[in-house]
């Protein structure tokens, strides 16, 4: 099983984001912890005593979270909980707030991988998106984390931004490439409704590179990390060999997972009516901090994921990744072969050249994953 704990708390709301995340509420961020761990308690009652194969810190920014409250989060979730000895224990960290000290509280903590923001090279297109650091800064963070010995550092970068080009893309993955990360995680730009960067883009302010142009920075993306000796495992994540993320891989892999904190998600396993049920904590902090401390666990959303729909998101999730979708987990997973579910929609897809079958597993070619959005919607009809 897989433990993600959220930290909604950000210096600054960046101009693209709409996760759940909150500037300005720096002062609630001792009884947020306070409200975490009353969770964590709750759910250990629930589950049992629990060993988790990966953690995952992320937000939000958690190093904002100041040292102290770093140390006594992580010390109450290791007294409601095993996190097994070999565990992958990632935490998310944004550069300009990044401290030796947070650092060494984590290690201590059993820290042993580190995802950081870079997102671009330029001050402009940094500027564009609202982030609040340098590429300098996240020089000193890499450099800062590789002293205190961690050797598993991942970064994110950003692509198809507005008014930016390929020359700036691939000065962008040539600047990530010198600080070494061991992982890369290459998004293209999603504009979402209600940003100020969407608002930008609606009223004209701002203009997005033509589908040509982002498709040449993803192609660039794909040769420029392979000739490095980065593998892609998933549609936008690069790693060195031995270094692709385990706790995203088991995400895609349907393992169940536990979510702390606002906004998270758990996928427990499920009933007889259902493969299992997804349960999700209210976004807001005032909201979750209600729930936790008036026991009013009704607060959640809980989801049963039918067992079509189970079917359907090993579709959905397998097929980002490069492995794609093996046929013997699929049946051992379902109880029903793959072939059965969806045989005549992967042969018709392989015949168009957009999915291939591989030793054991279904998955899409390159021209399958750019239309990736349509094979989902033929795959629908199970
Ligand atoms: S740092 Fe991340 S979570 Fe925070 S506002 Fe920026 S994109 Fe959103």
């Amino acid at each position: 099983m897989e433990l993600y704990i959220h930290i909604p708390f950000c210096a600054r709301k960046c101009r693209y984001c709409d996760f759940a995340s909150y500037a300005g509420c720096e002062s609630q961020m001792a009884d947020y912890v306070d409200a975490v761990l009353n969770e964590a308690s709750l759910r250990a009652k629930q589950l049992g005593n629990i060993s988790f194969e990966t953690v995952f810190i992320g937000g939000g920014t958690p190093s904002l979270l100041p040292a102290s409250l770093l140390d006594k989060l992580l010390k109450g979730i290791r007294e409601h909980f095993t996190i097994a000895s070999h565990a992958e224990f990632t935490c998310e960290a944004n550069p300009g707030t990044l401290t030796e000290e947070w650092l060494r509280v984590a290690i201590v903590h059993g820290m042993n991988r580190l995802s950081m923001g870079m997102q671009a090279y330029q001050p402009e297109l940094l500027n564009t998106l609202g982030r609040i650091h340098t590429y300098e800064q996240v020089e000193q963070s890499v450099t800062m984390a590789k002293a205190q010995g961690i050797s598993n550092i991942s970064l994110d970068l950003m692509f198809g931004l507005p008014g930016q080009t390929l020359p700036q893309w691939q000065e962008t993955l040539h600047a990530a490439l010198a600080l070494h990360p061991q992982h890369l995680s290459c998004y293209g730009l999603i504009p979402e409704e209600g940003t100020p960067l969407k608002q930008d883009l609606d009223t004209g302010k701002l203009s997005l590179p033509d589908e040509d142009a982002e498709r040449a920075m993803y192609d660039e993306t794909l040769h420029l990390l392979a000739s490095q000796g980065y593998q892609q495992y998933e549609i936008s994540n690069f790693a060195l060999p031995g270094y692709a993320c385990q706790h995203n891989l088991g995400y895609w892999q349907q393992v169940p997972y536990l979510g702390l904190g606002a906004a998270a998600s758990s996928m427990l396993t499920g009933s007889i009516t259902a493969a299992y049920t997804r349960e999700t904590n209210p976004a807001s902090l005032q909201d979750y901090m209600a729930m936790v401390s008036q026991n009013a666990w009704e607060m959640r959303e809980v989801l049963p994921i039918t067992r079509q729909e189970a079917r359907f998101e090993t579709m959905m999730l397998g097929l980002r990744t490069t492995q794609g979708v093996s046929e013997t987990a699929f049946a051992a997973h379902h109880g029903c072969s793959l072939e059965e579910c969806y045989g005549a929609q992967l042969r018709s897809l392989a015949q168009r050249g957009l999915m291939e079958h591989q030793g054991d597993s279904w998955r899409l070619t390159r021209r399958g994953m750019d239309v990736q959005n349509a094979i989902l919607v033929e795959l629908m009809d199970d």
